[in-house]
């Protein structure tokens, strides 16, 4: 699904912001990218997007090398690629239908989509992302008026309605509090176990990738200092990536597990 090699990144003067030799992620693999700030997590999830363009090195992503392809087939790639931001990203004065609806832009028909005419299918498949994700009583709420949770869950929605093979979420809870925080990844584990698609996440919370993720990538730096099943990951793990940062425990204190 992803395959990386002698990969790349920088911005203007800013030289490796991402430097990784060598990286494969699997179909149907559930990944999170974990490290500290600043160590390349959104730079590698933006790449694999296609928002950013690699200056070396191979980035295939379903069998497509991103770096040498033409913008059309770039465009192909990227419909099939679902993207959660942190901060949701949704249009405030639409509502959660219109939101939804937003994932089909560029799959459909571009004139009928400009003008706001979805076909059947588009309809269909934005309906049922909204049932699938919960929110089905708010259809024709506007987001703005939704709480972080809901509005999450409205982001995960339009990716689901661009029918993914893949689904990049980028600091998905990092937004929302504790309770909220499980009760998105526990949605976004299920949507990709339901819709058998590739899931990687970047996460700043290293329990909650333990947690919800069955491989976990350590980034610093913009380099790749581990990369473990999840269920071997260990506070030595951790010490070692977040050196001269906050260091984060695997099993929190419930007084600081909200904090970070
Ligand atoms: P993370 O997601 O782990 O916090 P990023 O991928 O955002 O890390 O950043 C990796 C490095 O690239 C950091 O040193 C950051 O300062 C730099 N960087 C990120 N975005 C930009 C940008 N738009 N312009 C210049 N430097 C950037």
């Amino acid at each position: 699904m992803v395959r990386i090699e002698y990969l790349q990144v920088n911005y203007g003067r800013r030289a490796n912001a991402l430097s990784i030799d060598r990286l494969e992620i699997d179909k149907g693999e559930r990944v999170a990218v974990i490290g500290p700030s600043g160590s390349g997590k959104s730079t590698l999830l933006r790449s694999i997007k296609g928002y950013i363009r690699p200056v070396h090195g191979k980035l295939e992503v379903m069998g497509i090398d991103l770096i040498s392809a033409s913008a059309a087939v770039r465009r192909r790639v990227n419909r099939r690629v679902g993207f959660v931001f942190q901060q949701f990203h949704l249009a405030p004065r639409l509502t959660v239908l219109q939101n939804v609806l937003c994932g089909r832009l560029g799959i459909t028909n571009r004139w009928r989509s400009l003008f706001g005419l979805f076909s059947e299918k588009d309809c269909r498949l934005a309906w049922e992302a909204i049932c699938e994700v919960g929110l089905r009583e708010q259809l024709h709420q506007r987001a703005d008026t939704l709480s972080g949770g809901e509005k999450q869950r409205v982001a995960v929605a339009r990716a689901v309605a661009q029918e993914p093979s893949m689904i990049l979420a980028d600091e998905p809870v990092s937004s929302l509090d504790p309770a909220w925080a499980e009760d998105v990844l526990e949605l976004i584990t299920e949507i990709q176990t339901h819709h058998q698609t590739t899931l990687i996440m970047s996460l700043h919370q290293p329990h909650l990738a333990r947690r919800f993720a069955s491989r976990v990538i350590g980034l610093q730096s913009g380099r790749v200092v581990f990369d473990e099943p999840a269920s071997s990951v260990t506070d030595a793990h951790l010490e070692e990536l977040y050196r001269g940062n906050e260091i984060i425990r695997l099993n929190p204190s419930p007084a600081s597990a909200g904090a970070a």
